[in-house]
């Protein structure tokens, strides 16, 4: 290659190399045996945020996970309107292909797409200025309500609020798709919700008979 990498695109080559070095030649039988496919037992949901690699966060290896992430962790409800449904997708595949047995929605400490859905300081924007960020987080128009009544719209107690209500509403919405609630009812599938914040770097799950998220021993 002649052309000049940027700094960033040569910081990730330096990171690639090191992964071909260590992390890729002693492991070769593994990565052959997932040349041949996929059979992760998990899917998690989880936000884009930097700060929240659920590989990292769980120790994982490639093959264990199928991951969606994307602004806020959320999942939409069912919808059957045309329009690009990438987590739908994601969620079928998942579920009726590969057949995991457990979905994790994780949430996070300081999310930004939580805190917009919080302050709705996007609202009103173009599409390519902020507006598909409003549409896609005004998913939590309806969990922001009883928080903002409590907590008002600023302040982390507020915000860390919106963020766990932002798992229960993509834990409610997986449960509009009827393949999950089916698998659900019938055992075969489990739906936990989680939240970790790179702060305390504690990983919390969700008690859904209490609602409250109890810290990991
Ligand atoms: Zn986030």
């Amino acid at each position: 290659m002649t052309e000049q990498l940027s700094p960033e695109l040569d910081h990730l080559v330096a990171g690639y190399r090191r992964f071909r070095h260590e992390g890729w030649t002693p492991k070769l039988e593994r990565w052959r045996e997932l040349g041949e496919g996929q059979h992760p037992q998990v899917m998690i949901i989880a936000c884009s945020d930097s700060r929240v690699d659920p590989a990292q966060i769980f120790d994982t290896d490639p093959g264990e996970m199928f991951v969606v992430r994307n602004v806020a962790a959320m999942v939409p409800p069912f919808e059957t309107a045309p329009g690009h449904h990438g987590v739908s997708a994601a969620l079928e595949f998942a579920v009726q292909v590969l057949k995991v047995r457990e979905i994790i929605v994780l949430g996070h400490g300081m999310c930004g797409g939580c805190q917009a859905a919080l302050t709705q300081s996007l609202q009103g924007s173009v599409p390519g200025e902020g507006g598909f960020i409003a549409d896609w987080i005004a998913l939590l128009d309806e969990a922001r309500e009883p928080v903002v009544a409590r907590y008002g719209t600023t302040g982390r107690e507020a915000e860390r609020a919106m963020e766990h209500a932002g798992v229960r509403t993509s834990l409610a919405n997986l449960r509009t798709f009827p393949c999950i609630s089916q698998k659900e009812a019938k055992g075969s599938l489990r739906l936990t919700g989680a939240f970790f914040a790179i702060s305390d770097g504690v990983l919390h799950l969700l008690d859904e008979a209490s609602g409250t998220f109890h810290p990991v021993d």
